[in-house]
């Protein structure tokens, strides 16, 4: 990226996730160039549109799972929350702390709350993140810690027979890309089906990018819906619900009402169409290069936070991963941890630094690759951080 300034910088923020190509590939412009000559928005199925659906819906491991597009990561978790409560006739859901849905008042509730206001961490309390909310939506969500089994179980008891689903990040890459613990997907699974609930999996950032079926194949775990969004379409504004078909049959029947004026749009259809095929025929060898990258880039983080002996501390996968500062040296499990543990503000004084240097971080931490970041550009953000870390 240049600024206006000339000034030359290596792009980790890419979007907030969706550039899983970095800036512009040249396959994707040509595809939607080609294919805008048609014509931009019909108001009607067309055939780029289907074969999107159906090579997207085979990426996806859900059985016999169909899908539905929308404009955006907030619209598509509104369809998934009131597909929901049509399919189970309850209103309730349970969310986690520290994981992200979209700025919709349903749940922009307890994503990152001072810990002063989130109440005790076996009720928490829903803490509305911005000013101007419905107060009503509240009442709806449930708050709950995650990575915590027992804690869900609680949750459970406490609003027996209320609860629709319950909605998660199945790696919480809103908050230090934290990993589930073994078990706990699957547990969480079983407990929302006891109670009549279901599973959705918010794959908006692990879609298409921690693996070619996201999260699910990369964890090895079905939900019964499931969100996508950003690294789908390499930019353009694109949003897909999928799920198992007696649920999405809702949608179709026109049971669920769901609409949008640019759903489906020309332009984000086609540069859907090249992100699949781009990505299939690489076959595996895109995920196991974007993971390389990664690692190689974590690896060098580590490296010279101990010769800086600074507490530097890096999550996760290669392709996403979250920097925090934390004190304590532990793995954290959960968004109380990171919000007792890590300290942001020295985050943002090395997002800084870096910056000086050359180097674009996003404001949370969350680092996204792209196929596009060289092994040069790599060695030279390594180099980059040991100077501002030095300097720290
Ligand atoms: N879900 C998750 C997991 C997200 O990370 C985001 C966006 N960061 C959203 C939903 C909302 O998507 P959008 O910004 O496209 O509305």
């Amino acid at each position: 990226m240049w600024d206006a300034d000339g000034n030359e910088y290596i792009d980790y923020i890419q979007g907030m996730g969706p550039n899983l190509f970095g800036h512009a590939p040249e396959f994707v412009s040509q595809q939607v160039a080609e294919d805008m000559r048609n014509g931009y928005i019909f108001a009607a199925q067309f055939e780029r549109e289907l074969e999107v659906a159906e090579m997207a819906a085979a990426a996806i491991p859900i059985e016999d799972c169909t899908v539905r597009f929308a404009g955006s990561g907030t619209e598509i978790v509104q369809l998934v929350l009131r597909l929901a409560r049509g399919w189970t006739g309850k209103s309730k859901f349970i969310r986690f702390e520290g994981h992200y849905h979209g700025w919709m008042d349903s749940v922009n509730h307890s994503v990152h709350p001072p810990i002063d206001e989130a109440g005790d961490v076996d009720a928490p309390t829903p803490v509305g993140e911005s000013a101007g909310m419905d107060p009503g939506a509240a009442a709806q969500a449930i708050p709950c810690q995650w990575n915590d089994i027992d804690r869900l179980e609680d949750a459970f008891e406490r609003h027996r027979g209320e609860v629709a689903a319950v909605i998660m990040e199945p790696i919480n890459a809103n908050t230090n890309c934290i990993m589930p613990e073994p078990g706990y997907l699957e547990a969480a699974k079983e407990l929302a089906h006891e109670h009549g609930a279901l599973i959705i999996f918010d794959e908006v950032i692990t879609g298409f990018r921690v693996a070619y079926g996201g999260a699910q194949e990369f964890l090895g775990i079905t939900p019964d819906l499931a969100t996508y969004a950003k690294s789908i379409a390499a930019g353009f504004p694109i949003a897909m619900l999928a799920g198992r078909r007696d649920i999405m049959d809702m949608l179709g029947s026109g049971e669920v009402y769901h609409g949008g004026s640019f759903n489906s749009n020309v332009m984000s259809i086609a540069a859907a169409h090249a992100t699949l095929t781009h990505i299939k025929l690489q076959g595996d060898t895109f995920y196991a290069d974007l993971n390389r990258r990664g690692e190689r880039l974590i690896d060098g983080l580590h490296q010279v936070g101990m010769e800086t002996e600074t507490e530097i501390h890096v999550q996760v996968l290669g392709s996403v991963f979250g920097i925090s500062f934390n004190r304590s040296g532990d793995v954290i499990r959960n968004y109380r941890d990171h919000a007792t543990k890590c300290d942001d503000v020295r985050y943002a004084q090395f997002a800084s630094e870096m910056m000086r240097e050359g180097v674009r971080l996003s404001s949370n931490g969350r680092v996204h690759m792209s196929s596009a970041h060289t092994e040069e550009q790599i060695e030279t953000t390594i180099e980059a951080a040991r100077r501002a870390l030095s300097r720290m």
